[in-house]
């Protein structure tokens, strides 16, 4: 019912865990890869995601987005945003190009672009324990 189209028309289990059937709620967050990914990257950003679907997470991000006076909302949104992009992107990897990246590979990249667009971002002022969580100067 939710499952995604492939061009091709054959394999439709997931291709990061390849033992599941790919649906979106099964690919953002159920998958054991993905799992490990965000799990990575709530340790490395010291944030925590409600355990819910994938459209309700959506909903509730959209509402919390809301407040963008809250820097805190704004990362969480950011953070979300990267990840989903992030397994999506190592998703079509592993189709269209046969090569696959370890989780640790994933999570640091997000960690990284996520750093890269806080540091850019000067409208931000970030209490000390968020920089640090950043590491930015
Ligand atoms: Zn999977």
């Amino acid at each position: 019912m939710d499952r995604m189209h492939y061009t091709n028309g054959e394999d439709t289990n997931c291709r990061l865990c390849t033992r599941d059937p790919e649906t979106h709620d099964h690919l953002f967050f159920t998958c054991r890869y993905s799992l490990q990914v965000w799990k990575y990257i709530q340790a490395k950003t010291h944030s925590r995601w409600p355990n819910l679907s994938w459209f309700s997470l959506v909903e509730w991000t959209s509402r919390r987005y809301q407040d963008t006076k809250s820097i805190n909302n704004r990362i969480g949104a950011l953070i979300l945003a990267a990840t989903v992009y992030y397994i999506w992107q190592e998703r079509n990897r592993r189709i269209f190009q046969q090569l696959s990246q370890s989780v640790s590979t994933v999570g640091e990249a997000i960690f990284q672009v996520l750093r890269d667009q806080l540091m850019s971002n000067n409208g931000l002022s970030m209490a000390d324990g968020t920089r640090a969580i950043w590491n930015i100067p």
